[in-house]
């Protein structure tokens, strides 16, 4: 790791902690554009949005996604202060963005928590109803052109 990317992932450590101090899970994030240039950052706010979504990778990945075309998006870093969790992994897949680099990474992070801080997963169940389920999903998809 480059010193320039050390230092992003400071600046991302350092948003992290004003996230903890503004009452937030401490948590903190920024895009890091071709030419080296800080496009976007973000805080944790899940508390203070009440948004159970407001993580900030998922906050910059939909903002990419939104504001970038396909070539700059593919050439943005998003630094973040931990490794993103899966909600934020699927919204960064769909940005379109180039890469990822985090400081905690998610086995770290547990250890930092207290036991019985997680999310408990929610049963699933499927597939169900396929030849109804599909009518709606065929011919949407095309082949990609790129
Ligand atoms: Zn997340």
């Amino acid at each position: 790791m480059t010193p320039a990317e050390e230092a992003f992932l400071r600046r991302a450590i350092e948003l992290s902690g004003e996230a903890h101090a503004s009452g937030n899970p401490p948590f903190g994030s920024l895009l890091v554009g071709p030419h080296g240039d800080v496009l976007a950052e973000e805080r944790n706010t899940t508390i203070t949005d009440g948004d159970i979504s407001a993580h900030p990778e998922q906050k910059l990945a939909r903002w990419a996604a939104r504001e970038l075309d396909a070539e700059t998006a593919a050439a943005t870093t998003m630094y973040t202060s931990c490794q993103p969790c899966g909600m934020c992994a699927g919204a960064i897949d769909r940005s379109g963005l180039g890469r990822v680099v985090f400081a905690l990474s998610g086995d770290q992070l547990a250890t930092l928590k207290p036991p019985g801080t997680g999310f408990p997963a929610v049963p699933q169940e499927g597939p169900a109803l396929f030849d109804e389920a599909r009518v709606p999903v065929e011919g949407y998809y095309r082949p990609s052109t790129s």
